[in-house]
């Protein structure tokens, strides 16, 4: 590595350092500012089961949207209860049009739309205190998960060999940022599979899992206030959580479940093609990895 890049990195890697420190001493003498940042996702919220409940004209996304909102609700003012003076909600789902924000406190402030330069993380950075990813789903091809997909349900994604999950790669996102992920909530699956990557993080089952279209749901009303009590909570030992964390370069590996969609990502340059429907990349860090699984996915969705 040349060593004006070698200073760029040791200096980005320092800032980043003194930068956690400085929190920290401002955290003992109260002078810190908490900041949360809330991620998210219309799948894992109570009593949504099908596709039919998240996108579209009818009652049902009507119903499932007002649940998501009220879910982000509880977990914005018990955040704010607890001591945050800032939060800000990433509306993560589909369009980016789905919270019914008037609903929300005051404090708080939407990071709303489709097609951002970050989708799932857009204005994350050091300053915040810790992410919560609400309404998670688990990954592309989770038998027995509801609603399973990795930012699309026609391709699975593996990280060092690992199969990773968008809540996966959210963490090592926020990780990059040395920011912790303090609360995860989702079906139960979807929780089964996050613990791997984030044992210490608090977790709210929204449904238990009983098929790729069913659930056993609890209230909706006992969801909220699960999610209250470990927001509180999250926030009392969000000391003690660590952030996710991996160094670069990332070896990621893609696989289509179509070999007609196996054409689309030839098209992009420095995708290597392994057999059929399997493709690897090399990416300098997580930043790097998530664009190219972002736009790998919008590439096989795509209506032409
Ligand atoms: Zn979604």
């Amino acid at each position: 590595m040349p060593f004006k890049m070698l200073a760029v990195f040791y200096l980005h890697g320092m800032h980043v350092i003194l930068l956690q420190v400085l929190r920290k001493l401002l955290k003992f003498y109260g002078q810190v500012n908490m900041k949360i940042y809330v991620i998210a996702d219309i799948e894992g919220v109570s009593g949504v089961v099908s596709s039919a409940q998240t996108g579209g004209d009818s009652w049902l996304y009507e119903a499932a949207r007002l649940q998501y909102s009220r879910e982000v609700k509880a977990v914005c003012e018990a955040a704010l209860h607890a001591g945050a003076e800032e939060v800000y909600v990433n509306d993560f789902h589909g369009n980016g049009l789905n919270l019914l924000s008037d609903a929300l406190p005051r404090e708080v402030m939407v990071i709303r739309g489709g097609f951002r330069p970050s989708s799932g993380y857009d204005l994350l950075d050091e300053t915040f205190s810790g992410v919560v990813m609400l309404g998670v789903h688990a990954r592309t091809g989770t038998y027995g998960g509801v609603i399973p997909h990795t930012y699309s349900s026609k391709l699975s994604f593996e990280i060092f060999g690992q199969p990773v999950g968008e809540f996966d790669v959210l963490a090592l996102l926020a990780g990059e940022k040395k920011v912790p992920v303090i609360l995860i909530s989702g079906d139960s699956k979807a929780l089964e599979q996050a613990s791997t990557n984030l044992p210490s993080t608090p977790g709210v089952i929204t449904k238990y899992s009983i098929g790729t279209e069913g659930a056993l749901c609890m209230h909706p009303d006992r969801v909220c206030e699960l999610l209250r009590d470990e927001m509180r909570r999250a926030i009392k030992i969000i000391d003690s959580i660590e952030p996710a964390q991996i160094s670069g370069p990332v070896q990621l590996k893609i696989r289509v479940c179509d070999v007609l969609l196996s054409s689309r990502l030839e098209w992009i340059p420095g995708l290597k093609k392994i057999d059929d429907v399997s493709f690897e990349f090399a990416g300098k860090n997580m930043r790097e990895i998530a664009a190219l699984m972002y736009g790998c996915a919008t590439m096989v969705e795509a209506k032409f």
